[in-house]
């Protein structure tokens, strides 16, 4: 089955620290169970009605990541069983998780999102903005909300230098923060480039089209 093939040979080319998110976006129930019956557990997805419709057709042991951009009147959906929220990306959808959060009586695990590209259609916190943030507390307030660490998506380009430079900028940062704010999380890395982000400390990809094929 290539799905299988697929993922033995990820798993055979990544280290033991990394942890493997199955970007099943646009993919059918069929597909995932695949994955699901050769152990893959952790699954993304990018739209909060289709992560619903799977998270309701599905084995209740899966840990579903959300990669996407989350609007905040959605966060409340997703809340209840979501196991890590990668794309946060401002202030006022961390705000509307810890309320969403504090209503299920539930500690949300979330990444901050990090633009490191160039691309206008990413979305994400600057270096600077973020870094406000944590000077001024803010992070603190939060009682419902656990940041874990950074989620970043590198420029959509062949240059591979520049997705390095980009990824390495990410690991600085999140080292910066790492042991003051106990961090343990940094996604980085797609189908296209997550062997790069595996040089600069990356330890979590999200890969699709790698597992499941083109969408
Ligand atoms: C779609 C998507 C991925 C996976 O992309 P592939 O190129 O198929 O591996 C990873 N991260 C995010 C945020 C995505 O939207």
């Amino acid at each position: 089955m290539k799905i299988h093939k697929n993922l033995d040979a990820i798993f055979n080319s990544i280290p033991n620290n990394v942890k493997l998110v199955a970007v099943s976006k646009t993919k059918p129930i069929n597909q995932i169970k695949l994955a699901y019956d050769f152990g893959q557990k952790d699954f993304g997805e990018n739209k909060v009605q289709e992560l619903i419709n799977k998270y309701n057709s599905l084995n209740k042991d899966i840990k579903w990541h959300m990669i996407g951009h989350l609007q905040r009147n959605k966060v409340k959906f997703i809340v209840p069983f979501i196991h890590l929220i990668h794309s946060v990306d401002s202030y006022r959808l961390l705000k509307e998780i810890n309320k969403q959060g504090f209503k299920c009586n539930r500690l949300i695990n979330v990444l901050i999102q990090i633009d490191i590209s160039n691309d206008n259609s990413k979305f994400g916190f600057s270096y600077s903005e973020f870094e406000e943030l944590v000077n001024k507390n803010e992070l603190n307030s939060f009682k419902n909300v656990c940041v874990k660490g950074f989620m970043g998506m590198a420029s959509f380009t062949d240059n591979q230098k520049k997705i390095g430079l980009e990824f390495k900028s990410l690991n600085n940062f999140y080292l910066k923060y790492k042991s003051s704010l106990k961090l343990d999380t940094l996604s980085m890395g797609m189908s296209g480039d997550y062997k790069i982000a595996l040089e600069h400390n990356s330890n979590m990809i999200r890969l699709g089209s790698s597992i499941f094929g083109s969408r």
